[in-house]
């Protein structure tokens, strides 16, 4: 195990095989942390060599992601670096040479089986109900025969020669000590016949070579883990610490989530994918912090995380390896908290595409000066569209029936607002500590509630039934429009 008052060297490998999901987010996430916790490095390798399952905008894709999250690596396939290059589908020469190094030393083997003598195996297998596994057919050819047999052109794959017996015990960071029995590990293919290494024989190459302390992956590929400790230890390398993170769940906690609960998701405000998060009005320091906490905790009650809180205080040993259902809940409130955080002219800076995105021409000026009653209230940055346009509208509409109060008469609320009308008008100013107290006794006497009258003067000036505070708003809706609106609204009324 590796201490980690050393420096570390992680690595983010993704397959650019789709969109950036919050499973990759975390690993990131987490990969970052110790790097920069450790004074390490942090590199982004992209594992491209599937090329059935490549798309090509993915890897794009990924560096915005991580870019937007603020997790920002410092070798990489757009950056370079000592150990790269750091794309696999540039690396097949260096597999090659240690693929052949393994057959050379007994650890693996070629194997000319045709793909139809590998189906019969298989079922004549399922039909004995015994688990797929190859059945060493080519395991005993001497190299001297398989040699001539390639020279010949007779079309290969190098498999790894698993051990028949004994057993293996692997280490993962999170789960212990795990054996088990090698008669039940398969000899996996490590090169392809088209000549390119899969994951099993690139990685383990990759991360000797780039030096790796940590691995960090998912726990689908804990089942790998014996078959990866075997590589390594045929080619008796440094074991890494591997570290296999928990799964995500779907909301309910009962399996992974689907791709309709995925699209489901979306029709709700929210995603499991990076790039939809920032286009729902997410801020990447919400994502962060709600992503941290899903497997990692600090203690049962702190919440609140910024990156650099994160960098301090994160620690591998406090990793879950139980499931974490996916909580959108969460996911909001944690968003909440951060636009909370933010400073007024942040999040003016924030909303304005939004606000741009939906058709208003918002100035920056006024964006700050409502920012502060603003945060209270932003959900997400996009709802900034649906509670502050009113500012940016020269006009606003509404029914005239949006102006009635639930229990009173249309005739009782233009009553209400001649009188406010008649308040403010004589006002010197119509901000809090000069309208307040005069309208709350305009309340008073009238003998409804303040909801319903406070209401009606909403709808009047902003056009809608929820809107930022009322008077805050009105102070910088300014004054002549806001009585304009007034008179608009009695006139409507009438
Ligand atoms: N390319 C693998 C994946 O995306 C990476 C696993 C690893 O980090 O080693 O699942």
């Amino acid at each position: 195990m590796t201490d980690l008052k050393q420096p570390a060297r992680v690595r983010f490998a993704p397959s650019p095989t789709g969109h950036m999901h919050l499973g990759s987010a975390r690993t990131a996430l987490y990969d970052y942390l110790i790097a920069r916790q450790t004074g390490g490095t942090f590199i982004l390798r992209i594992e491209d060599t599937d090329t059935k399952r490549y798309v090509p905008e993915a890897e794009e894709e990924l560096i915005k992601g991580l870019k937007w999250l603020g997790i920002d690596y410092d070798e990489g396939p757009d950056k370079g670096g000592p150990y790269g290059p750091y794309r696999q589908s540039e690396r097949k020469e260096i597999y090659a040479k240690y693929a052949e190094q393994l057959v050379e030393s007994g650890h693996a083997f070629y194997c000319f089986c045709t793909p139809d003598h590998l189906a019969k195996v298989r079922e004549a297998q399922q039909a004995n109900k015994e688990s797929l596994h190859y059945d060493g057919t080519c395991r005993e050819i001497p190299l001297e025969d398989a040699r001539k047999r390639i020279a010949a052109g007779e079309k290969y794959v190098i498999r790894f020669k698993m051990p028949k017996t004994g057993s293996t015990t692997v280490h993962d960071h999170l789960r212990g000590y795990i054996t088990v029995e090698n008669k039940v590990l398969d000899d996996s293919v490590l090169v392809k016949s088209d000549g390119w290494a899969l994951y099993h024989l690139a990685a383990m190459v990759d991360d000797y070579l780039m030096k790796i302390t940590h691995v960090i992956r998912g726990s689908e590929w804990l089942p790998s883990l014996p078959l990866h400790t075997q590589i390594i230890r045929a080619f008796g390398w440094p074991e890494p610490t591997f570290i296999h993170l928990s799964v995500f769940l779907k909301p309910s906690g009962k399996g992974k989530m689907s791709k309709r609960e995925t699209a489901d998701a979306m029709k709700d405000g929210h995603s499991i994918f990076v790039k939809d998060l920032e286009e729902l009005g997410y801020v990447p320091e919400g994502v962060v912090n709600w992503t941290a906490l899903m497997g990692w905790s600090y203690d049962d009650h702190t919440e609140f995380f910024s990156l650099q809180d994160l960098v301090e205080k994160f620690s591998i040993d406090h990793l879950n390896p139980s499931p974490a259902a996916i909580n959108f809940t969460k996911l909001d409130y944690f968003n909440g908290l951060h636009i909370r955080n933010l400073s007024d002219e942040d999040l003016a800076n924030r909303v304005k595409p939004f606000l741009e995105a939906a058709g208003y021409k918002p100035s920056l000026d006024t964006l700050i000066k409502i920012a502060p009653i603003l945060k209270e209230r932003l959900p997400t940055l996009d709802d900034v569209v649906d509670m502050a346009g009113f500012f940016f509208k020269s006009e606003i509409s509404y029914a005239a029936e949006e102006l009635v109060a639930k229990g009173l008469e249309k005739g009782q609320c233009a009553q209400l607002l001649k009188q406010m009308l008649q308040i403010l008008s004589s006002l010197g100013g119509i901000n809090k500590e000069q309208a307040g107290e005069p309208l709350r006794q305009l309340v008073e006497q009238s003998g409804f509630s303040a909801g319903q009258v406070f209401g009606i003067l909403r709808v009047a000036v902003t056009g809608q039934k929820v809107s930022p505070p009322l008077f805050e708003s009105m102070e910088v809706i300014g004054k002549d429009i806001v009585l304009n609106r007034i008179q608009q609204a009695i006139k409507l009324l009438d």
